[in-house]
């Protein structure tokens, strides 16, 4: 059995900036080093943070904060200007692609228009860019039907939405609206990820994508595989693997999630060579 692994399986350059800076503030074994939520959604790294002395937490006045990294995904307006106040140091973390994508939806918002965000509402940077969004700021999924619009619409859209979802969007949206104005603000690694996995997808038998659940863009590519005729698994540690699922295989695809460390990544490549496979030339 043939292990083909996604080249850019693993952390994009967000995550690993936002990893370095909570590690390197972790080295300083200063007490009450707290990251605004999970500063990545990697379980197991968000652990390796915590056994260093670096928690997450939801409680900007928590009183017991001496530093405060905002996580990858960034927060709210409000609460940062409420941390701010707080005299505690704040160590910003968030990836600078979703500063410009908050940036932009701001952009919009101050020059009138009605600001679209193309994501999860759920999600946090989404969360985070309906602050900077205005009131009349609507966040689209992508499967709803539209609702009435203002004439003048601003688009933006979380950094890990495939592209295929924005041009829908903007098909809706100018039957609607006299005017749209968009800001592509997908990331590269995001798009690049996307079209690697649907390739190795396509010639493999057996897709293992490695990520933490809670992971968006980990989740988006388990779809995207469980959509096509391959057998698709997401896990986020190798001791989830199981024998059975490469019975009668014979290439099986690994890829990767933008939060996955190449630990987590090559335990899985090792239990899988363990199971049968023998590591192929790469995709
Ligand atoms: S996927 Fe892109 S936008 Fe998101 S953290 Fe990584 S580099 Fe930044």
């Amino acid at each position: 059995m043939e292990i083909l692994i996604a080249k850019g399986a693993g952390f994009c350059f967000g995550v690993k900036r936002a990893i370095d800076i909570a590690f390197a503030m972790a080295d300083k074994k200063q007490e009450g080093i707290y990251t605004f939520g999970p500063v990545i959604h990697n379980p197991q790294v968000v652990e390796k943070l915590r056994e260093k002395g670096i928690a997450p937490t939801d409680d900007i006045c928590k009183d017991d904060i001496k530093v405060l990294i905002i996580r990858t995904h960034g927060i709210p307006l409000d609460l940062m200007e409420g941390a701010s106040k707080s005299g505690y140091e704040i160590v910003d973390a968030t990836c600078p692609f979703v500063t410009k994508a908050q940036h932009y939806a701001k952009l919009l918002n101050d020059d009138g228009y009605q600001v679209i965000i193309l994501g999860d509402r759920d999600h946090p940077e989404v969360r985070g860019l309906m602050s900077y969004a205005g009131d009349d700021a609507l966040v689209i999924d992508g499967k709803e039907e539209l609702p009435e619009l203002k004439s003048r619409v601003g688009i933006v859209v979380q950094t890990t939405q495939p592209v295929d979802g924005l041009k829908r969007l903007m098909g809706k949206v100018i039957e609607r609206s006299r005017e749209i104005k968009v800001y592509n603000t997908i990331c590269n690694s995001t798009a690049l990820r996307l079209k690697e996995t649907e390739e190795m997808a396509g010639e493999v038998d057996v897709m293992v994508v490695v990520g933490g659940k809670n992971s968006a863009n980990t989740t988006q590519l388990a779809n995207l595989c469980a959509a096509r005729p391959v057998r698709t698994h997401h896990i986020e540690t190798a001791e989830e693997l199981r024998p059975e699922w490469f019975d009668g295989a014979g290439k099986v695809g690994i890829t990767a999630g933008a939060s996955t460390p190449d630990w987590i990544i090559d335990e899985v490549k090792e239990r899988i060579k363990d199971i049968g496979g023998e590591q192929g030339d790469g995709t």
